[in-house]
């Protein structure tokens, strides 16, 4: 069972996270809780196997499980290298940090592609970690609305140059189709006069007399062009809406 299952199935029994602290029996030997110390001195959280060093104040910001775990109620015992033993997957753990840090809210889409697994299993850790702010993004899915694909459709004439150079954030998709189009007629009949009904002159114009201007269809390659631009919302993800 991973961290996230434990932590999931911790929710789902509906037990209040975290649990009740034991009474302290003898608060002047028990040892120093970081909440004596000034909350900008480093501390380290052993979380799974890897240690993570960070600010008393990063913690405590925005997560009720690390509030609670160094308010000073605690029998909280630092391991013997002065780390705080934390039971959860550390991967997972890079984002919490990270967001704890900035309060940039995460988004992880690559190729075209939201990482859904992983806004799950994200999810399961900010309400492990008790992070509202966190817990709202992840479960209302705002992630989406942070990364926008923006589509223009061209119609060309022909094949378009396929050298043209693309941005990286530009994805483009050229569906080449076949079609008819009117056509201009000399009236007399000038092939350099077709399809340009100004190259016309006087002689033709006497040649039509009074009849409209003639056209014909012609088959045409004509190519649909899509040009799609992914957009990253910046002020979303710093939860400026
Ligand atoms: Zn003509």
């Amino acid at each position: 069972m991973s961290t996230f299952d434990v932590a999931a199935d911790w929710f789902s029994s509906g037990a209040p996270l975290p649990p009740s602290p034991p009474p302290i029996s003898e608060p002047e030997t028990a040892p120093a809780s970081p909440s004596t110390s000034l909350s900008s001195d480093p501390i380290t959280l052993r979380v799974g196997e890897r240690n993570f060093v960070t600010a008393l104040a990063t913690l405590t910001g925005e997560s009720q499980f690390f509030s609670s775990l160094f308010s000073g109620n605690w029998h909280n015992t630092p391991q013997p290298d002065c780390s705080y033993f934390i039971d959860a997957d550390p991967d997972l753990f890079v984002h919490i940090l990270r967001y704890l840090r900035h309060s940039i809210f995460p988004v992880f889409y690559a190729n075209g592609h939201h990482d859904l697994g992983l806004y799950a299993a994200l999810l399961g850790e900010a309400q492990y970690f008790q992070i509202p702010r966190l817990v709202k993004w992840l479960e209302h899915q705002t992630y989406f609305r942070a990364v926008k694909v923006q589509r223009v459709v061209d119609e060309v004439k022909d094949v378009p140059d396929l050298r043209d150079l693309t941005k990286s954030n530009e994805e483009v998709e050229y569906h080449p189709f076949r079609t008819t189009e009117k056509v201009y007629v000399c009236p007399r009949g000038i092939s350099l006069h077709r399809g340009k009904p100004n190259a016309c002159g006087k002689l033709c114009e006497r040649a039509r007399g009074d009849d409209p201007k003639e056209y014909e269809d012609e088959g045409a390659y004509k190519t649909l062009v899509i040009r799609k631009t992914v957009v990253f919302d910046h002020r979303l993800c710093a939860g400026d809406e």
